[in-house]
């Protein structure tokens, strides 16, 4: 074997021991990513469901439900940031 066909041999085989520690180094990193994700989703569920948090449809803004203006449908609830946001949408319904 020539001196050139060794240093190719060895950069060959470098390069895929290379390509071995960086491949199990991504899939660890991801699986730590794809745990941290989880946990996250875990926490965000927790927080949720402390506090529930509704959609007022007038105006779009977000808030808890314990501080809505809560307007009982005949199915659904809804839920508004204020009395002037439930008294809107009342009117909207008398419109139809
Ligand atoms: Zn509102």
């Amino acid at each position: 074997m020539g001196v050139v066909e060794s240093i190719l041999n060895f950069l060959l085989i470098f390069l895929i021991i290379n390509g071995i520690f960086n491949y199990m180094a991504i899939s660890r990193a991801r699986k730590q990513a794809q745990k941290i994700e989880e946990e996250n989703a875990k926490l965000k569920l927790q927080v949720k469901e402390q506090i529930e948090m509704v959609t007022d449809n007038i105006c779009g803004r977000t808030l808890p439900k314990s501080d809505a203006y809560v307007l009982a449908g005949d199915e659904t609830r809804h839920y508004f940031c204020s009395w002037e946001c439930r008294e809107k949408y009342i009117n909207l319904l008398k419109e139809y």
